[in-house]
Formats: C-alpha cells, sequence, structure tokens
C-alpha cells in the first residue's frame, strides 16, 4: 500500500510526462482523429471560459429513476439490481462511483456505456433517449463516445497491443494507415512504444491496462468508462492507471471511474456513492470542471441524431474490409491449424473426391468413345444362334444375307465366313484367320485396298481363287517384296495374290485384322472352308439411329423363313454404350458419396465455429464494446468460416489432382476439367456460407454484457 503523498508523486510524475505529451499531441494524431469524426465542436470553450459556472444546457448523461432487474433462475423472483437511479454528469466532469462489492456499480456502468439497458426509467445521452436507439445506433454510439477500461483489461488475447488499439478504429471505418499511425502514437503516448508487439499474455498487468485506456482513446474516448481499473493492479501500477485517468479528465475527457476503493475514488473531482443499487450520496461538483471539454460535434445534442445517421450508415469499403476479414481469419486458422485441419477432411475428401470422380468420369469416357469409333457406330451383327443357349442351334445361310439385305436402311451386307488356314507362299507357311466375304465387306467393314485390286462380283460367281493379304500377313510371307500376281497355296489350293489391304492398326475382338486372308465367300465357303454355314453376317446401318428399327426387321424377316429365333442381332456400339452408362451410373453414386462428404464436412465446419464462437464469446464481447455492429461481428465469423473451407477446397482440389495424376500412372483413363474443379472448389464456399451462417448469427445476436461476463 501506497502512502497518498507517494500516490501523489507518482502520479503527478507520471501526470508530467503524460501531460507533456498530451500538451503536445502530434498534429498527426489530432488529424487522424478529426478525421475519425467530424470536427471537434469547441463552441463550448469559447462561450464558457475556465472557471465559469457550467454550462446550462442539458448535461451530457441523464439518468432518471432508472432500475435494473434481473429475472431469477428458474423462474425465482426478479432481483432489483438498480433501485431508481437519478444522476445527471456534464461534459468533462471526472466522476467516481464508489460502493461495495454487489453494490450494483458494474450493471450501473454497463447501462451508462450502452452495453446494457435499464428495465425501467430513462437514459438519455446528450439528449438522446437511449431506449429508442437500435443495436447498430447503440454501436455507433459506444465506438464515437465511449471509452471502456475494464478490471480484467479485456483484451483480445490472440492480437498484439497494436491491433488491440487499432480495433475501435477498424469498426469507426478508420483506413489501415491511418488507424496504424494513431494506435502507435498512443501506445507512444502511454509509453508502450516498444510493446507494441507483444500480446497480452506477455504483458504485465499494468501494461495491459495501459493498452487498454490506449485502445479507450482509439476513437476518441470522450467518456472513459473505467470499472475497477486498478482492481488487479498492484499499488504502483493502480496509482499510474488513476493519474492517467486524471491527466485524462485534465484533457478534456469525461471520466467515470468505478471503484470500491475510496482512496482510489478521492482522487475524482466527484464522488457518488452506491449501496444496494441506490444513491446514498453525492460529493456534488468539487472542483471546476475541466476548463475544455472536449466533445465532438457528433456528440452535440442538436447534432447528435444526424451524425448518428450518418455515422450508422457508414462502412463501404468493401474491399478492404474483406481483405482485413481474411487476414484475420487466417490468423484464427492458424492459431487452432490442428483442430481445423480435423474439421476440413470431410471438406477435403468430399472436393476431391468429386475432382477424381470426374475426371475418371470423363477419362472413361473419352475411352469409350474412341472404341465406339474404331467399331464402327453403324456395324450390325446377325449370329446364330438364340439369346437362350438351350435354345436351338440355328444356321445363317447366304440366303440370310438376301432376306436382310431387303430390309429398309440396310446399306451393306456381307457374309463372314472364318476359319483358320494354312498359307503357304514359296517355303514359307504362315497360319492365318481366312475370310470369306462379298465385295460389300469394303463399305461394311471400311476396308480399303492399300495396292492391287479388290476381287469383283464376277469374281464370287465364278468361283475365282484370288486372295487379299493383310499388311501383317504379308510382311510374314514376302517381306518388303510386292505380292501382287504371286501364287500362293490356301490349304493346298492354289490362289493367286490381287491385293492387299490398307493397316486397320487395331483388333476387332479376338482377331488381328492386318494378320489375315481374304476371299470370295463362294470360294471360301466351296474350295477352302468346306461349308456354307456362316460364322456371323455383318451389315451396315443408313443412321445408327435406325439401328433399332433394322434389328425388329431383321428379326422379323428372319423369324418368318427360319419359322424359331435361332439367330441374334446386335450392335457392338449398343453394348458398349451399356457398358457407359453403367459406368456413368457409377460416376453419379461416386458424386453422391462425394455430395455426402462435403455436406459432413459442412456439419463440421458448423460445429468448429459453434465451438469458436463460444471460445471466444469474451472477444466478442470486447469487440462489441468497441463499437462492433452486429453484423460486423456476423460478417468476421462468416468470413472465418469461408476461409476454412476455402482453404479446405484448395487443399481437396491439390489432393485430387495429386491422386489423379498417381491413377495415370497407374494407366487409369484420367481427364481433368478445370470445370469440375471450380464446381467443386464453389461446393466448398457454399458449404462455408450455409454452414457458417448459423453460428455466425449466433454470434452477433450476443448480449454485450452477458458476452463480457463469460470466461
Ligand atoms: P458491483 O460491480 O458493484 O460489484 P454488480 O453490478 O456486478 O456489482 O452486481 C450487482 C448485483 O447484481 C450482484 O448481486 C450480482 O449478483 C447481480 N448480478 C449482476 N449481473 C447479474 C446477472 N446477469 N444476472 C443476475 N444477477 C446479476
Ligand atoms: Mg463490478
Amino acid at each position: 500500500m501506497v502512502n497518498t503523498a507517494e500516490r501523489d508523486r507518482l502520479g503527478d510524475g507520471l501526470g508530467d510526462r503524460l501531460e507533456d505529451r498530451l500538451g503536445q499531441r502530434s498534429d498527426a494524431v489530432d488529424s487522424a482523429a478529426d478525421r475519425l469524426r467530424p470536427p471537434a465542436a469547441q463552441a463550448g470553450d469559447a462561450a464558457h471560459p475556465p472557471g465559469a459556472a457550467p454550462p446550462p444546457v442539458a448535461p451530457l448523461i441523464a439518468l432518471r429513476d432508472v432500475r435494473r432487474a434481473y429475472s431469477g433462475s428458474d423462474g425465482g423472483p426478479a432481483t432489483e439490481v438498480l433501485r431508481g437511479i437519478s444522476l445527471d454528469i456534464a461534459a468533462g466532469e471526472f466522476v467516481a462511483i464508489v460502493g461495495a462489492s454487489g453494490s450494483g456499480k458494474s450493471t450501473l456502468m454497463h447501462i451508462l456505456g450502452c452495453l446494457d439497458r435499464p428495465s425501467s426509467g430513462t437514459y438519455r445521452f446528450a439528449g438522446q433517449d437511449i431506449a429508442q436507439l437500435r443495436a447498430d445506433e447503440l454501436a455507433w454510439l459506444r465506438r464515437e463516445a465511449f471509452g471502456f477500461v475494464f478490471q480484467g483489461y479485456h483484451l483480445v488475447r490472440s492480437l498484439d497491443a497494436q491491433r488491440n488499439v487499432e480495433m475501435p478504429a477498424v469498426y469507426a471505418g478508420a483506413g489501415l494507415a491511418e488507424r496504424e499511425r494513431r494506435a502507435a502514437a498512443l501506445l507512444d503516448q502511454l509509453g508502450l512504444a516498444d510493446r507494441a508487439t507483444f500480446r497480452p499474455g506477455q504483458l504485465s498487468g499494468g501494461q495491459q491496462q495501459r493498452v487498454s485506456i490506449a485502445r479507450a482513446l482509439m476513437n476518441g474516448g470522450h467518456v472513459i468508462l473505467a470499472d475497477e481499473p486498478t482492481g488487479a493492479l498492484d499499488s504502483r501500477s493502480g496509482a499510474e492507471v488513476v493519474a492517467l485517468l486524471r491527466e485524462l479528465a485534465d484533457a478534456g475527457h469525461t471520466v467515470i471511474l468505478i471503484t470500491h476503493d475510496r482512496a482510489v475514488a478521492a482522487q475524482a473531482r466527484r464522488i457518488v456513492e452506491i449501496r444496494d443499487g441506490q444513491i446514498v450520496s453525492d460529493s456534488g461538483v468539487r472542483a471546476p470542471v475541466a476548463p475544455r471539454a472536449m466533445l465532438p460535434a457528433s456528440l452535440d445534442p442538436r447534432r447528435f441524431r444526424a451524425a448518428m445517421t450518418a455515422g450508422t450508415a457508414h462502412g463501404a469499403r468493401p474491399w478492404t474490409d474483406m481483405r482485413e476479414a481474411f487476414a484475420a481469419a487466417w490468423t484464427v486458422m492458424w492459431t487452432n491449424r490442428f483442430r481445423t485441419a480435423l474439421t476440413l477432411l470431410g471438406i477435403i475428401i468430399g472436393v476431391a473426391s468429386v475432382i477424381v470422380m470426374l475426371a475418371i468420369g470423363a477419362g472413361t469416357q473419352e475411352k469409350v468413345i474412341a472404341k465406339i469409333s474404331s467399331f464402327g457406330t453403324n456395324r450390325l451383327y446377325v449370329i446364330p444362334g438364340g439369346d437362350n443357349s438351350r435354345g436351338p442351334g440355328g444356321v445363317l445361310t447366304e440366303a440370310d444375307v438376301r432376306t436382310i439385305r431387303q430390309v429398309p436402311h440396310v446399306v451393306a451386307v456381307t457374309p463372314i465366313l472364318r476359319n483358320k488356314v494354312m498359307l503357304r507362299a514359296g517355303n514359307v507357311d504362315a497360319y492365318v484367320n481366312a475370310m470369306g466375304v462379298t465385295t460389300d465387306v469394303r463399305r461394311v467393314m471400311n476396308w480399303n485396298v492399300a495396292r492391287g485390286l479388290f476381287f469383283t462380283e464376277q469374281d464370287e460367281r465364278q468361283l475365282a481363287t484370288v486372295v487379299l493379304l493383310g499388311k501383317k500377313t504379308r510382311e510374314r510371307l514376302y517381306g518388303d517384296a510386292s505380292p501382287i500376281g504371286a501364287y500362293l497355296l490356301v490349304n493346298n489350293v492354289p490362289f493367286q495374290v490381287i491385293g492387299e489391304l490398307e493397316e486397320k492398326g487395331a483388333t476387332s475382338g479376338d482377331a488381328d485384322d492386318d494378320d489375315i486372308v481374304l476371299m470370295p465367300y463362294p470360294t471360301g465357303a466351296r474350295r477352302v472352308i468346306g461349308t456354307t454355314n456362316l460364322n456371323w453376317i455383318t451389315l451396315l446401318v443408313d443412321d445408327i439411329d435406325n439401328a433399332e428399327e433394322v434389328t425388329k426387321g431383321i428379326t422379323a424377316a428372319l423369324e418368318a423363313t427360319h419359322r424359331v429365333r435361332d439367330f441374334r442381332v446386335y450392335n457392338r456400339a449398343a453394348s458398349v454404350r451399356a457398358q457407359t452408362e453403367t459406368q456413368q451410373t457409377m460416376t453419379i453414386m461416386l458424386g453422391l458419396v462425394a455430395a455426402i462428404s462435403l455436406v459432413v464436412g459442412g456439419i463440421g465446419v458448423m460445429n468448429i465455429m459453434l465451438v469458436t464462437v463460444k471460445e471466444r464469446t469474451r472477444e466478442i464481447g470486447i469487440r462489441m464494446a468497441a463499437g462492433a455492429r452486429q453484423r460486423d461481428i456476423q460478417r468476421q465469423f462468416l468470413t472465418e468460416a469461408i476461409t476454412v473451407t476455402l482453404v479446405g477446397g484448395l487443399a481437396g482440389v491439390l489432393i485430387g489432382v495429386i491422386i489423379g495424376v498417381a491413377l495415370l500412372h497407374w494407366e487409369v483413363p484420367v481427364i481433368f476439367s478445370a470445370r469440375a474443379m471450380l464446381g467443386a472448389f464453389a461446393c466448398a464456399l457454399v458449404t462455408g456460407l450455409v454452414f457458417g451462417f448459423m453460428p455466425a448469427r449466433q454470434a452477433a445476436r450476443l448480449d454485450p454484457v452477458t458476452a463480457l461476463a463469460s470466461d
């Protein structure tokens, strides 16, 4: 405990220093402050020279029969904490409100600072009835008029001293550079220039309290409300803080000092004593009000309403605000990075799987399309044997080829008679597929002659012993020499080579289309293969859209002659397409799984946001006391939710691409699409927005006093 003399010495010493600094308050600070608010109305100064009686205008603060009751828990009787307080405080006064613990001082301060409303009675500030103000207007009033200093300092723990001091200016809409300069100047004035980058946890109690005083002054701090500012401090730091408050009062601030300590209260110029929610004594103004009561024009009763309307509407700096909100959200996220990462798993998995699924889907589809076009989409096959394996084993003949040729929309038909044969040219042997076909095969199979000629219909009729060779067969038998005109043996029957087919480069089913020998069907049937029973019939439809109709036509026509359905008509393209559809169904299913994991991720984000709001309830209260509007709080938490999901979305895209690239190495067909990535990313964003909304609104709707009281 320091004695009065020592306290005075300490106080005066500090006061002198502060007076010096305040006296020569740099123009930079003043001009910055002026830009934060309308120019100060100093009209009162001129009209009321030092030492004159207080102006006869309405007091700055006027309470009439103010009561505050708290409803009892579990429906118990309400307890009245303030029981009819009537109190006037003029601008520039330095008032101490003193009383025992539990007498209702803090409750009164919350009402004075517009953090709470009376249950009954009226509170007029600058002539304006507070009861009529909306939440946003109260927020404006808090940041325009009040500066709070609390017993527990109430600094935001995650922000350094500089950022804590800047906070009220953020909500007043000040630019970044301007408020950084002003906060630095205030910290400097309070002797904390070298502590600007320290977080509250790294500062002593006295230093924290000075930071909170700097914060109270950030927007002007015309009315300083200090609730037990010395309560948590050692006597020396406490004395410094009280001296500081007195200096502020001398400089023209209205200071309301709340304390249970009479010695502290004695330093004020007026002492109001409160007991059990009632004023029991009021010393009245013991010393003249500060010569220049510092009030800005906006708090002048005559201009108050207009200033408030203008001030409430402020705030269109969307870009800067966004950037800062994201930076702040990032800091919070980084602080809780492990927890955040766990929460984000759902979103990451969701986004990554959407991207991988769509990439595989697109890749597979392209592969299938390539396959279909290699088959020729307009091609139909008629094969012997019914759908049912126990059905009749049917036989297809040349007569069936003629029947099929009559079916509408059929452009070309060829019988296919196929068997393995032994070729011999000179002393070289080759065991290859022989195919007996008609001249139509060129159109049906899109087979062209590379050199030489194709056989003709006349060759067919005359059972000409001529063949065409596939490229590989030619290479096996003749190397690079031209085979045209050469003779060879097909199963010991001599044939003349009349042409060579163009290379196909692809295989159809089990056969290599380039390792083949082609001959007129009748010749093949009678002289080489020894049967007229066709292996299958291949035909070309004019348009794939008619495939269904042609299938029906062929079925009807063949059934009429066979009398049983001992054959099948099928479209390879159609079967591939059916396969594709199965694949697409799979993709959709997997997409659904991805969507579900996004929803689960969203719920995770909502959960973490609810936890965050709970953990940071006190911070929300602090921000509200600093003048944050509900929408500022809401935006802050929504931005945090979106930042979190954005990071999750980005990580998801990245992981999706990595998985896709890995799959490419495993030869899974994968095609990335920017649209899919953007889509998945947008989904993540929307998830953050949707699931972040509820917690953000919950935060915004918190009651300032309740929020401040939470721990
Ligand atoms: P002081 O600041 O003078 O110590 P307070 O204003 O904090 O006193 O509290 C005055 C009385 O109001 C106390 O008895 C306290 O229990 C009660 N009180 C304060 N806040 C609440 C609340 N939110 N709900 C119920 N009672 C409260
Ligand atoms: Mg209290």
